[in-house]
């Protein structure tokens, strides 16, 4: 079976070619490259979307669900109500929201606006990010990107997390700010890292913009990233804004990881 990547990698070549015969004026080879789903590469009218029956297997969170972590909850148990999970450990964000749960479209999705190099893919994310954050739109927050490490983001040529926060400043107005907040030490990847492994990992990572406090002058914050696993990198980067005095801080993530939902990672 071909895996993700490979089909990643297959795509970026056609693309290359297909974007190289554009520059070149040589539209008549766009046709080679009909626009497929995102996901099983179905043939489609339109680019850079799902299929109907793609689309329909993603699983948006919606109300009900914790005001403060974003997590589903199986039954309205009352607008105050918050999520075991959120009074055991209450994240140091204010509220997190997701546009889907993680499960396998998603994860595809994820994998090639990650390693694909497709903006056309953070704006389809976007669009659904800007319905499912809706409240975190109040009061003209700024935008922020989870960043990625320059030396990762010079071999991978492009932060998705910036990608998306671009993406969705255009459709919300809001301003995006993609220097606010660096990574100040290289960290392993998270995947593979038990939860407290995850918190170690990025523990100290970031440091916060010299100029903050003039850039997030008396707005919010609102972290942008593509998955939310055990919130460890949000939380990270939560509290280092919050350290340089950033008054409040939201996360909004394209998916979600929910426990006992279907997990690809
Ligand atoms: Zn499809």
């Amino acid at each position: 079976m071909e895996s993700n990547d490979d089909l990643v990698k297959r795509r970026r070549f056609g693309e290359h070619l297909s974007a190289g015969a554009r520059q070149l004026g040589l539209g008549l080879l766009d046709p080679l490259y009909p626009p497929t789903c995102l996901n099983c590469e179905a043939p489609l009218a339109t680019p850079d979307t799902l299929c109907a029956a793609c689309f329909a297997q993603l699983r948006p969170i919606s109300d009900p669900l914790c005001p403060r972590l974003g997590l589903p909850f199986a039954a309205d148990i009352g607008p105050d109500a918050i999520s075991a999970e959120a009074m055991a450990d209450p994240p140091p964000f204010g509220r997190a929201r997701a546009a889907v749960v993680y499960d396998e479209i998603a994860g595809t999705l994820v994998s090639r606006l990650k390693y694909g190099d497709r903006p056309e893919l953070a704006r389809f994310c976007a669009r659904l990010m800007a319905g499912a954050g809706h409240e975190l739109w109040q009061g003209g927050p700024v935008l922020v990107p989870v960043p990625l490490h320059p030396a990762r983001q010079w071999s991978r040529r492009y932060n998705q997390s910036a990608e998306l926060a671009l993406a969705l400043g255009k459709l919300t107005g809001l301003a995006v700010d993609t220097s606010l907040v660096r990574r100040a030490r290289k960290t392993r990847q998270q995947v593979g890292l038990s939860g407290e492994g995850r918190q170690r990992n990025v523990a100290g990572a970031f440091a916060a913009h010299a100029e903050v406090l003039v850039r997030a002058a008396g707005r919010r914050v609102v972290l942008v990233d593509d998955v939310y696993t055990t919130g460890a990198t949000t939380k990270a980067v939560t509290r280092t804004l919050l350290r340089a005095g950033v008054e409040a801080v939201d996360v909004m993530t394209f998916a979600r990881v929910v426990i006992g939902a279907d997990m690809p990672i």
